[in-house]
């Protein structure tokens, strides 16, 4: 190759890589996405075999499976989870770290944000008498309820729906969010809803109501299980799914990242959030409790759903709670 020509190819790869990182989100940028084949797929993830047959209605009836116990005793309350966790100076929460609006890194700060970390930082608050006395342990969606049973966190804050099924394997606080399932994808893909997810590929994370639901109400539909929501907006910008299925909550994390895609639909399930707790706490669990009905009445609760939520639509007031004893 003469020298000029060198030169010449040397200057139209450069011209490319400034073009390319010009604008990651001119079109032509996008197209050069989706004609990008075969990407690998994310670790763990799995394809349910498509004969596979739905999950049985666990028929698991526990009442309303989002009554709780009362609250008592407010911020000087003893008992014996409690007074351990005093001692040890520190709330071990389990949540996800990358849980867009909920529980995710602050670029700039480097603390981990968003509605879920904040109701963890007032239990702190009321308990250890700083929101600070936090510590974060990253959980997938499949792995609350086994954290909780080994006593590697004290809560779990982490977008969890209160099932009776879950209630037979660890306790839930009163209900502090309410979400409904829904569908994310690309817009303009033709898919308004559940109905047109027929013969097409869904994500969906494993170990969650939202797996069951789809596959019970959408059977023929091909489901791709991965570790997180965050794995399953790859995919879907990959286009190697044409949808994400779960709580209209996680999707608004999700859209919020990627003006490409859209949540569509109706909502096809109630999710009532509960923080999860080690089964047999029941001061902790009438603890928390407290403390989310502090948050209902002082306010919190609103400027903390303004903070992150709005997205979902107007402030909806918190969820009044229901009491078993
Ligand atoms: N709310 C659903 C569940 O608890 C999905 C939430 C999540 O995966 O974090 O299974």
């Amino acid at each position: 190759m003469s020298a000029a020509r060198g030169l010449l190819a040397a200057a139209s790869a450069l011209a490319l890589l400034l073009t390319g990182c010009a604008d990651t989100r001119d079109t032509a940028h996008t197209e050069k996405i989706a004609t990008y084949t075969d990407p690998p797929l994310p670790a763990q993830a799995t394809q349910l075999p498509s004969d596979a047959p739905p999950p049985p209605e666990t028929g698991e009836d526990c009442g309303d499976p989002a009554a709780s116990l009362r609250p008592t005793g407010g911020r000087g309350a003893r008992g014996p989870s409690l007074d351990a966790i005093r001692a040890r100076g520190r709330l071990l929460v389990g949540l996800d770290a990358g849980s867009n609006l909920f529980s995710f890194r602050d670029p700039i700060s480097g603390a981990i944000v968003g509605f879920d970390a904040d109701i963890a930082r007032e239990v702190a608050r009321d308990l250890l008498g700083s929101p600070d006395l936090v510590e974060f342990r990253s959980l997938g969606s499949a792995d609350r309820e086994q954290a909780l049973q080994d006593r590697t966190v004290d809560i779990v804050a982490k977008t969890m729906t209160i099932t009776c099924e879950r209630r037979t394997k660890v306790a839930f606080s009163t209900v502090y969010l309410r979400a409904g399932q829904r569908v994310l994808t690309m817009k303009n893909s033709g898919i308004d809803g559940i109905a047109d997810l027929a013969g097409k590929r869904v994500c969906v994370v494993s170990g969650t109501t939202s797996l069951d639901r789809i596959r019970r109400e959408q059977p023929a539909a091909t489901v791709l299980t991965v570790p997180t929501w965050a794995d399953c907006l790859v995919v879907l910008q990959q286009r190697q799914v044409d949808a994400v299925s779960t709580d209209d909550s996680i999707l608004a994390g999700l859209a919020a990242q990627d003006p490409y895609t859209e949540v569509v639909g109706e909502a096809i399930s109630v999710e009532p959030y509960g923080i999860g707790i080690t089964k047999g706490n029941d001061d902790l669990v009438r603890f928390v409790n407290a403390t989310l009905d502090r948050l209902r009445r002082d306010g919190t609760w609103t400027t903390i759903y303004n903070r992150w939520l709005t997205s979902l639509g107007p402030n909806p007031g918190p969820p009044a709670p229901t009491y078993e004893d």
